[in-house]
């Protein structure tokens, strides 16, 4: 949800204060309860509210913490606040990648800061004065207080540019490459998230440039991965389960049996009087390497018993 939607939702504009959004909350939140509101889409909206609030609160978190007397008068520049936007990528890869991990390779385009300008836009022509260092600006630092003031000597008088090497948009397009470590286990679906990786966002007010480093940040990027899972290979905690089909005379006398795991075969023992669901487990095999490898053994029974029952009757006569 972006900054805008969330005021539409509070059926607030922009210049809504603090006050104004929380009491508006406490309003809007009262009436779609779902405890007190029997409306089935009531518990949606509460939701969407409660997301909403969420945003309309971090909507000052980018600005200083610290107050800042501003005296620019000549700003004859625009601000460009619009949100940058995260990134999204979809990857599908194979069960087996999915069970032992893999790298995925991403390469794309996203807007990164310029660093000519600090990702600001513009650059000042130094005027030649000495008192401001040609900024026209000169900044006091006090207790949590940093004010800029106009210099007198040089009554502030300085050219702002458009920055040459991003054209004056503080940013520019970049072919970024990065690996992304898929950890052993990931559930199909499951969202990863690249701290930083996504797009060029403005900071502050320009002023603070020289102080406190580049007027930039970056989104996040997110990589939702998806598999098609193998329905005889189970994921469980950090084992691999698979089944494995016996029949009754080699359950009975033990035996061995092959199961296939991807593309390895592993030769696994039967136990002498092997019961249903039974199972073998070898260490060391499991999801990531780590945890087991469980074989499960089915036992199959014949469809025709007749002859069976009869010989067992003669040996080994019912107790019940
Ligand atoms: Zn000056
Ligand atoms: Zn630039």
């Amino acid at each position: 949800m972006n900054l805008s939607e969330a005021y539409s939702i509070f059926g607030l504009n922009k210049s809504a204060t603090d006050e104004e959004i929380k009491k508006q909350y406490k309003k809007l939140t009262r009436t779609y309860h779902p405890d007190i509101n029997k409306d089935p889409n009531a518990e949606t909206k509460f939701k969407e509210i409660n997301n909403a609030y969420e945003v309309l609160q971090k909507r000052n978190e980018k600005k200083p913490v610290f107050n800042f007397v501003n005296n620019f008068e000549d700003e004859d520049f625009e601000e460009n606040f619009e949100e940058p936007q995260p990134i999204f990528f979809k990857r599908k890869i194979s069960f087996k990648e999915a069970i032992y991990g893999t790298t995925i390779k991403l390469e794309y385009d996203r807007n990164v800061g310029c660093q000519s300008c600090n990702g600001d836009g513009f650059s000042k022509k130094n005027n030649g004065c000495f008192s401001c260092n040609g900024t026209g600006t000169v900044i006091t630092r006090g207790n949590n207080v940093i004010s800029s003031t106009t210099c007198n000597s040089c009554k502030g008088k300085v050219d702002i540019e458009s920055c040459k090497s991003c054209n004056g948009s503080g940013s520019y397009s970049k072919k970024t490459t990065i690996s992304v470590k898929v950890p052993p286990g990931i559930e199909s679906g499951n969202v990863l998230s690249l701290g930083g990786m996504g797009n060029f966002g403005k900071k502050a007010s320009h002023a603070f440039i020289r102080f406190f480093g580049p007027n930039y940040y970056y989104t996040d990027a997110f990589l939702q991965i998806e598999y098609d899972k193998d329905e005889n290979i189970k994921m469980l905690d950090k084992n691999i389960v698979i089944s494995t089909n016996i029949d009754l005379l080699t359950a009975l006398k033990g035996g061995k049996t092959n199961v296939t795991l991807f593309d390895e075969t592993i030769e696994v023992p039967i136990k002498e009087k092997t019961s249903n669901k039974d199972i073998y487990s070898i260490p060391k095999k499991g999801i990531g390497n780590d945890g087991s490898l469980i074989v499960e053994f089915i036992v199959n029974y014949p469809k025709d018993v007749k002859n069976i029952i009869s010989l067992l009757e003669n040996e080994l006569p019912a107790t019940n």
